[in-house]
């Protein structure tokens, strides 16, 4: 999903102004002066983060920007390093996945042959907090689902304080996933993220 895509889910879209810190109004879809407000300490906020710490690929940038600023940050300063690296090493990285809403959700769920075990509010790309990355060949066109560099850009990211790799759990491993060291169960997120 695109930013755009994310504001037109009203409530979801509070909701992570909210998270941000930004917005302590009513979760109403109405957009009102206090959302306005918020809107505007939002986008300057990742404005600010885009001229500090760099821009990158549209496809990249284009998830980036549906994240929570907190994790804007996480996402930028490790994919200017995973960058680096992979010059390096005859590969190109992405971030391919940023937040779904829960209606997003909702609708991969119900998408057969199956794709994913989640419901909205079930992933903890449901909340603004997580990305994936995938590797790529030289030259971008050649998606790699499995890859040696998942590994090595995954470690990279867990050295990023506040960071979390997917590579690094106990029972599921997720490589290409990183997210914010915030919440310790996808539960705790979820409560957080739809109180009223
Ligand atoms: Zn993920």
């Amino acid at each position: 999903m695109n930013i755009g895509e994310i504001k037109k889910d009203r409530k979801f879209w509070q909701r992570m102004l909210r998270e941000a810190g930004f917005y302590d109004g009513a979760i109403d879809g109405i957009r009102g002066p206090k959302q306005r407000t918020a809107e505007t300490k939002w986008e300057a906020a990742c404005l600010g983060l885009a001229q500090l710490h760099g821009t990158f690929d549209q496809r990249s940038e284009e998830n980036i920007l549906t994240l929570l600023p907190n994790a804007q940050k996480v996402a930028r300063q490790w994919l200017a390093a995973a960058r680096k690296m992979a010059a390096g090493m005859g590969v190109q990285v992405k971030i391919i996945c940023g937040t779904r809403s829960y209606a997003e959700q909702d609708r991969l769920y119900a998408k057969r042959p199956r794709v994913t075990n989640a419901r909205g509010g079930q992933s903890w790309h449901n909340f603004g907090l997580a990305f994936d990355f995938g590797v790529f060949s030289a030259d971008g066109k050649e998606y790699y689902d499995e890859h040696k560099c998942y590994k090595i850009f995954g470690q990279k990211a867990a050295e990023i304080e506040g960071a979390e790799w997917g590579g690094a759990w106990k029972s599921f491993k997720d490589e290409p996933h990183v997210q914010m060291r915030r919440f310790s169960s996808i539960k705790e997120a979820r409560a957080e993220f739809e109180r009223s």
